[in-house]
């Protein structure tokens, strides 16, 4: 650490800071160091050493030199040690809070929330690792047995977001490990030291030198890691999760080495409510679905559309809803909505609300950038009167704004819904048990949540059609993403 590292959080074990990559079991530094910080305040947070294409080659030889072991231990083994890291992580979850939310900004308490949401994929691929199953198939041919045999990937990579520093990495790689496969992780430039920490941890579990890597990099420099491991023959596998756009460039990277891709890209979620929704109830799913994270999730409402009947009864009682919402830094007690993860983000935010003012919408709470309380903070905004032609109903806005669009019919409901090229998550409520099975069969999207705003655990399967991408991650499917098929037909039975 250097003299200027002066705004970290103060941790019961100082020594879960990390700032150097986890390569083959070691701690090791790059050539360079890019700056860490807190999106609150602005301030330095850490250095943290960058990955380079080298970094990022011997990476993936550790990892193919710890396969064999890892891949030749039971799925019982396996699962202890996951089970054991998911333990530290619980043990350790005020200090992971302190210093995902000093670098991510989230409140503390969803800080802590995503920890045991973290955990909890471990906990449940250590269980799931035990039932990797294959099949005997009966042979037309009386001489011949066949089974299908399911075996791990291999070597695999992946590349996460800012938004879940924690949850997106152990989503990945507990179901990776669980398999037999051997990892290696790239976090997003803003929050390594979350993803380092979790490392530390997973030496401290026992996880054998080389089974997982941790490379940190800085913007430039994830784009040379992203282009070693696309291109590396022996990377059987890459998982992301990030942006539409970026996903594109690395599945035509990895294209000439036709690597199995896991592709969680961005989405676009509509949150429809009916005239017979419990309007309390879709209030709170609408608050929890728009504004957890400050919106920054994948999976966030990012438009309202409201039946005209329930509009003005939703609007008002949201509205209060909304202006009660305490917005701050994360850290101090009682902050619900904490500030956006850069300028850029911040920019982006204000352009929507900007965009849809111009256009004849109005902002019944919120719209403003909060610059009396730190860099990138904005209001919780709620606008109405929003046209689909407004850009916060057709882009993703990754904010804390809800914008409400009014409709008369279902059938406008829903080709307003389906009108995106993001299919990832679509919330509805409706206490109509037809209408709630005809439009969760019609939603053209990987998820759906009925009479929820919340969607997401570790035995579900995660994930999005269209421009979301492809893959599930959670569940029984995420496990599917690490396992190849293999056939074994054996003849002469009878000689
Ligand atoms: P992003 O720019 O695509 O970055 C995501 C990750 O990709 C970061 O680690 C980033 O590293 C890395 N990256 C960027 N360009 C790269 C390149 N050319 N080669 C290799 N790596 C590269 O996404 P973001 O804006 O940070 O994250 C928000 C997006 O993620 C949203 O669209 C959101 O919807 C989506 N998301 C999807 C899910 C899901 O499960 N579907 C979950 C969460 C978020 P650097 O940070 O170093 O640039």
């Amino acid at each position: 650490m250097s003299e200027a590292d002066t705004a970290l959080p103060a941790l019961h074990d100082a020594s879960l800071l990390r700032t150097e990559a986890l390569l083959g079991g070691e701690w090791v530094s790059g050539p360079s160091r890019f700056a860490v910080c807190n999106p609150a305040t602005g301030e330095h947070l850490a250095g943290v050493s960058c990955g380079d294409a080298e970094q990022a080659r011997l990476m993936v030889e550790a990892a193919e030199r710890a396969l064999p072991s890892w891949r030749g231990r039971s799925a019982r083994e396996r699962g202890l040690l996951l089970s054991r890291w998911a333990q530290l992580l619980r043990q350790n979850a005020d200090d992971l809070a302190q210093l995902m939310t000093a670098e991510q900004g989230k409140p503390l308490a969803e800080a802590r929330g995503e920890v045991s949401y973290a955990a909890s994929f471990l906990e449940w691929y250590a269980e799931e690792g035990k039932r990797v199953y294959g099949e005997t198939i009966p042979s037309s041919d009386s001489n011949k047995r066949q089974w299908v045999w399911r075996q791990p990937v291999g070597v695999c990579a992946a590349i996460t977001p800012w938004n879940f520093p924690l949850a997106m990495i152990t989503r990945k790689v507990a179901p990776a490990l669980a398999a037999g496969c051997t990892v290696m992780v790239k976090p997003a430039e803003q929050t390594p030291l979350t993803a380092l920490a979790c490392a530390e941890l997973a030496l401290r579990a026992g996880l054998p030198a080389g089974v997982l890597g941790v490379l940190p990099a800085s913007a430039d420099g994830s784009i040379t890691v992203g282009q070693v491991w696309c291109a590396h023959p022996s990377v059987r596998h890459l998982s992301f999760t990030g942006s539409t756009e970026v996903g594109r460039i690395l599945m035509a990277q990895c294209a000439p080495t036709l690597k199995r891709l896991s592709m969680e890209l961005g989405g676009q979620a509509p949150f429809i409510v009916f005239d017979d929704a419990d309007l309390d109830s879709a209030v709170e799913g609408a608050v929890q679905a728009k504004y957890r994270n400050s919106g920054q999730t994948c999976i966030s409402a990012n438009r309202l559309l409201v039946q005209a009947g329930i509009h003005d009864a939703f609007v008002e009682r949201l509205a209060e809803r909304v202006a009660g919402l305490h917005v701050g830094p994360g850290t101090q007690a009682g902050v619900q909505v904490g500030p956006l993860i850069d300028a850029a983000a911040l920019a982006k935010v204000k352009a929507h609300v900007d965009d849809a003012l111009a256009l004849g919408a109005t902002a019944r709470v919120g719209g403003q950038v909060r610059g009396d309380l730190g860099p990138t903070f904005f209001d919780p905004t709620l606008l109405v009167g929003v046209t689909p032609k407004m850009r916060c109903a057709v882009e993703e806005t990754f904010g804390p704004v809800a914008p409400v669009l009014k409709f008369d019919t279902e059938a406008q409901a829903l080709a307003l819904a389906n009108a995106s090229e993001y299919g990832l998550a679509a919330y509805f409520y409706s206490r109509d048990i037809g209408r709630v099975i005809r439009l969760a069969e019609a939603l053209e999207y990987g998820m759906v949540g009925v009479n929820t705003g919340l969607i997401s655990s570790a035995e579900l399967p995660f994930g999005g059609v269209k421009q979301s991408g492809f893959g599930r991650e959670g569940g029984h499917h995420g496990l599917e993403e690490y396992l190849d098929t293999k056939l074994v037909c054996v003849g002469d039975v009878n000689a």
